[in-house]
């Protein structure tokens, strides 16, 4: 049975909590609400209360799920081990099964289930963006109240999309690798410098690098919030059109793109006859950019040009705790002549982006960011770099909304300077 069709399939989970409350020590959300429900010892109880069918399938029932962003910091400390957030997953799934899924979000999933007409309304989005959005120096403000909080900062949609930018295939004269890319929404139509820099740097290193044209989101927002049936679709349609290509590794620039392709897919699958095995293969080739520059080009970054910043990092929960990927961007950078790192006293804290979280929960999201905030202030460094579009979306909002002067930097922007510098 895949985890998420049937809520027995948590019950061992649950059974392991000893309920000792560990968990409120790293979780963001309690630090911000202070409820019994906002931690996951609390949701774990609710969810057995479920399995005992003594919990009421209702929207208020759904909204204290909702209120987790899913970072992993309860599952990466708990004594025990329990897995909490995938209980919080299948909670949320039985929820949307029991039709609790919120209409708005509802409507979204069966948009991105059709990537032709998700394509088609981001293109229009950003044509038409300046009616519904004000550009100041920072990025856009909505102009009227279109379900975003009236003074968030968002960035713009790309005149263009990446896939359209750039050829399906980027080859390079005496290519000694082949790797696919899979862009994710976030980086295909908001920051396509971030994918331009994949490609040029995998290219300047004897990578061809093939972008299909026919891949479109990874649903991981889907299934995160417990529309499995859409997830499953997604997962099988990517499974089929990565397994048909002949590459070594497949690319990602984003914890939660990897994460979803690495883990969720098989979760999502795991009882399939016919897509078990080939999610399996696919997800063996994920590699995020970091990981596959450090690990398996092996760069001597320290031979590349000087990049004369100073620079903090926040790693991604989905980079960092969810596909465990702790010391690569950082060997990375540090090794970059003339850069200067200057940690937060906690890196790997949430920065309370999460995807819808922050749409939905925007004053617990601010809460979590501002304490992030604080953080990046304290050390003195003037760019923010990360590995995952969302965090940076958050973090540009965070440092918008202070008037702080920090840029935001994707890693491989960074290691594209050092290429670009040493020429
Ligand atoms: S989830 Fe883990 S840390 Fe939290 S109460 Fe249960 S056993 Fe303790
Ligand atoms: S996943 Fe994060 S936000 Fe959710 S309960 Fe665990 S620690 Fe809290
Ligand atoms: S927005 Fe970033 S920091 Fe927050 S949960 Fe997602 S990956 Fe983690």
């Amino acid at each position: 049975m895949a985890i998420y069709d049937n809520m027995q399939a948590m019950e061992e989970e649950i059974i392991k909590c000893m309920k000792c409350g560990n968990c409120q020590a790293v979780c963001p959300v309690y630090k911000e609400v202070s409820t019994e429900s906002g931690v996951a010892r609390g949701k774990i109880q609710l969810a057995a209360k479920i399995l005992r069918g003594e919990a009421k399938y209702t929207p208020e029932l759904y909204k204290k799920f909702d209120l987790c962003l899913q970072c992993q910091a309860c599952s990466a400390n708990c004594p025990c081990g329990v897995k909490a957030h995938k209980i919080i997953m299948a909670a949320r799934a039985e929820l949307t099964r029991q039709d609790m899924l919120p209409f708005a979000k509802k409507a979204a999933f069966n948009v991105l289930r059709r990537p032709a007409l998700f394509d088609f309304g981001l293109r229009l989005g950003s044509t038409f963006q300046s009616l519904a959005f004000k550009k100041n120096d920072t990025g856009m403000s909505p102009r009227f109240p279109i379900g975003l909080e009236m003074r968030r900062v968002i960035p713009a949609l790309a005149d263009k999309p990446l896939r359209s930018e750039l050829p399906e295939v980027n080859a390079v004269a005496n290519a000694k690798r082949k790797v696919a890319f899979f862009t994710g929404c976030v980086t295909n139509y908001i920051y396509t410098n971030v994918g331009k820099a994949v490609v040029e740097v995998l290219n300047h290193n004897g990578v061809d690098v093939i972008i299909p044209k026919e891949q479109h989101c990874c649903g991981a927002p889907a299934t995160i919030n417990g529309d499995i049936e859409t997830g499953k679709a997604m997962a099988k349609s990517h499974v089929d059109i990565f397994s048909k290509l002949d590459v070594e590794a497949i690319i990602t620039v984003c914890g939660t793109c990897g994460g979803t392709f690495e883990q969720k897919y098989l979760e999502l699958l795991a009882d399939d006859p016919v897509y078990a095995e080939k999610a399996k293969v696919v997800a063996s080739k994920i590699r995020d950019i970091a990981e596959y520059l450090v690990d398996e080009l092996q760069v001597d970054f320290s031979q590349l040009g000087n990049v004369p910043i100073t620079f903090t990092y926040h790693e991604p929960c989905h980079i960092g705790r969810g596909m465990g990927l702790t010391r690569q961007p950082l060997e990375m950078l540090t090794k970059l002549p003339g850069i200067t790192y200057k940690p937060m006293s906690q890196p790997n804290r949430c920065c309370g982006g999460a995807g819808s979280f922050s749409l939905t929960n925007y004053d617990v999201s601010y809460g979590i960011l501002q304490k992030k905030i604080d953080d990046i202030q304290s050390t003195n460094a003037n760019v923010v770099v990360t590995g995952c579009g969302s965090c940076r979306m958050q973090l540009e909002d965070g440092l918008a909304q202070g008037k702080l002067p920090h840029k935001v930097m994707h890693v491989i922007e960074v290691v594209q300077q050092a290429y670009r510098n040493a020429k």
